[in-house]
């Protein structure tokens, strides 16, 4: 223990949730619905499925480790250059590379106060110093971000939209705050949920890179796309900053299979509408149910949502798993009075309104 570095000696270990089979056989219950972490009610694109399966005869092989072919497309797709990207295994991995890119001891990075969970990790595994700025309406204060930022800051963090509280800063808002920070800072936009945002002011962070060079977006295949099990995701910066981050990663740090499947969703035209058409629905149905048991909750632009009970959330969760639904308590990102629920299909939605309606009404 004493041999790590004072920042990793400082973490908290990451509590993961107890295998579904597992939870089935303690609760004695063959049908446990999940919704804790994010993921696509879908199931995987069958083109991605596919596509994975055919590159599995190559296992014996290194990945491509340039991901070229996934790289082109994308470039295509996002009117970038291929320079621009970093591939990572999952968007958390290209997060962690900016940190070990940008941060390290004597080195300070700003995030909010409920943002996502990786942040402080990052930051505090390379021995850099987090500055949490506290949360308005439950989300980014930019104002007090852009006046946390320190002679020492290098990296600012902001979730667009946010995990766990699904809210989200539009055009105006951050367009102002960009033109606030000063140049040896850099903005990582990390867009993992961009595909379900659907709100006129959302704004598409590629379009602030052409004026503010200082900027990382990073996105996933994990949730619209349906791949969270392959690891896939990637940051688009100036060839520059990809320069950079790509000296840091691990040549093979995306598997065969994942870019595989990545190549072919991006065709899965129909597999990406009926993501977001079945959240749009299933965000209505859990809102309207919400609304009818009387409780409150953040509007979020995710594919979850994040749901306030009249006190501690803890025993609620404790119940909905006695009733075969899981979601994810949020007291780690200082919410212990919400409860965080992925949206699901239609039966796994009503599943969970139900069970909440009964653990509520005992
Ligand atoms: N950013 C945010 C805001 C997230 O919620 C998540 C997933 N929980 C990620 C990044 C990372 O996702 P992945 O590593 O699967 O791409």
């Amino acid at each position: 223990f004493a041999l790590a570095n004072a920042g990793v000696r400082g973490l908290q270990p990451y509590q993961p949730g107890k295998p579904i089979e597992e939870l089935q056989r303690e609760l004695g219950l063959s049908d446990v619905v999940k919704l804790a972490s994010n993921e696509n009610p879908l199931g995987p694109s069958p083109l991605a499925l596919a596509a994975a399966e055919r590159a599995l005869k190559n296992l014996h092989l290194y990945p491509d480790a340039s991901g070229f072919e996934l790289k082109k497309k994308l470039a295509v797709k996002l009117g970038v250059s291929e320079q621009q990207f970093t591939l990572g295994n999952g968007s958390n991995d290209v997060l962690d590379l900016i940190a070990r890119t940008f941060l390290g001891p004597g080195c300070s990075a700003v995030f909010s106060q409920h943002a996502f969970i990786v942040y402080p990790i990052a930051v505090q595994a390379v021995g850099a110093r987090a500055i949490v700025t506290p949360a308005k309406n439950w989300g980014h204060d930019l104002a007090a971000m852009a006046a946390a930022i320190e002679a020492d800051t290098r990296v600012v963090f902001i979730a667009n939209p946010n995990n766990p509280t699904g809210n989200y800063l539009n055009r105006d808002e951050l367009s102002a705050f960009l033109a606030q920070v000063p140049n040896h800072v850099m903005v990582v936009l990390d867009e993992a949920y961009i595909e379900f945002a659907a709100a006129d002011d959302f704004p598409d962070g590629l379009k602030f890179l052409q004026s503010y060079p200082n900027i990382i977006v990073t996105r996933t295949f994990s949730k619209a796309y349906g791949l969270a099990g392959l690891r896939i995701g990637y940051g688009i910066s100036t060839a520059e900053t990809a320069d950079l981050l790509n000296r840091v990663r691990a040549p093979f740090n995306v598997s065969v299979p994942a870019l595989a499947a990545a190549l072919a969703v991006l065709d899965d035209e129909d597999y990406l509408q009926r993501s977001q058409q079945i959240n749009r629905d299933g965000m209505v149905q859990i809102c309207q149910g919400l609304d009818a048991l009387g409780l409150r909750y953040i509007p979020s632009l995710g594919n979850f949502i994040a749901v306030e009970l009249a006190s501690d959330a803890m025993s609620v969760y404790q119940a909905l798993l006695r009733e075969g639904v899981i979601v994810r308590p949020v007291g780690v990102y200082q919410m212990p009075k919400h409860l965080r629920v992925s949206i699901g299909l239609p039966h796994e939605n009503k599943r969970f309104l139900d069970a909440l309606k009964k653990v509520l009404s005992v």
